[in-house]
């Protein structure tokens, strides 16, 4: 089984949202020995009519009009193109895929979006996957950010497992609609990883597991939680081994700083890579 491949664009770093694509070059140039030393092949992805069909099937006439308004239109589909390359690089025998994007999506929902998201890049893979003939799917969204987007579209759906961690005061554990909200406030290292292992249960059954990888959960980074370096190799290796070999598709999501993802992606990939 092939381990590890990359979705990554330059245009993420280009023409993506202002707030997000400072980081994009910075931290994909912090990969290149990890990307050499292990051979992982990087996929570039594309906008094809396919994928705006895809996207058509998620996302309403009137929704997308207001998101061509923003002018950021083409970046977003080319960031949902990447997540969705992932899930068929997943599909096709990687047992994990880290995409890059360049836009967010976790705050794009069926009526409205916000806050540097414009398309829902994991609804629409979902959406594709189901297509494909996979039924359960687990989202862990770890970006401090309330994933509000995403819960609008599988808020009914039993299918979806969706773990959100956010910055709050009230954890609701929802097990009928599989909508699990883990409040962290404000999120040191010990409470994260604490909290991440007993969310992570083993009775989840699940086709595919998809990560909301938001790294403006760091200190220095805009989000509200507080991490250090050293928990994001912890928390990587904590999903990775409850992934257990299941496919794993990392989604690159909030966060600013460019240190910060400098130091971060990288170790993400390390250990993503590693036996
Ligand atoms: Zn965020």
């Amino acid at each position: 089984m092939m381990r590890l491949a990359l979705t990554f664009h330059e245009e993420f770093g280009c023409s993506g949202e202002p707030m997000l694509r400072e980081r994009i070059i910075p931290s994909f140039e912090a990969l290149t020995p990890i990307i050499h030393q292990n051979r992982i092949p990087v996929f570039k992805p594309s906008v094809t009519p396919e994928i705006i069909r895809l996207v058509q099937q998620v996302h309403t006439p009137q929704y997308l009009d207001e998101v061509i308004g923003t002018g950021f239109y083409e970046n977003a589909l080319l960031s949902v193109s990447s997540v969705v390359t992932g899930a068929e690089l997943l599909m096709s025998g990687y047992q994990s895929v880290f995409a890059y994007t360049g836009c967010a999506g976790h705050h794009a929902g069926q009526t409205r979006f916000w806050g540097f998201c414009y398309l829902n890049d994991v609804a629409v893979t979902i959406n594709h996957m189901r297509q494909k003939g996979l039924k359960r799917f687990l989202v862990l969204d770890i970006d401090p950010h309330f994933g509000d987007g995403t819960r609008e579209f599988f808020q009914y759906d039993k299918d979806v497992i969706h773990i959100n961690f956010h910055e709050g005061n009230q954890s609701i554990l929802d097990s009928f609609y599989s909508n699990y909200d883990y409040a962290l406030n404000p999120g040191w290292d010990e409470e994260f990883i604490q909290v991440l292992s007993g969310a992570l249960k083993p009775e989840y059954e699940f086709d595919m597991m998809i990560v909301i990888f938001g790294h403006d959960s760091h200190h220095q980074d805009y989000g509200g939680f507080c991490l250090w370096d050293p928990t994001y190799a912890l928390l990587t290796k904590l999903i990775k081994d409850y992934a257990a070999g299941r496919p794993l598709l990392w989604v690159l999501s909030g966060g600013s700083d460019v240190a910060v993802a400098r130091t971060v992606i990288p170790e993400v990939v390390r250990v993503l890579v590693e036996d």
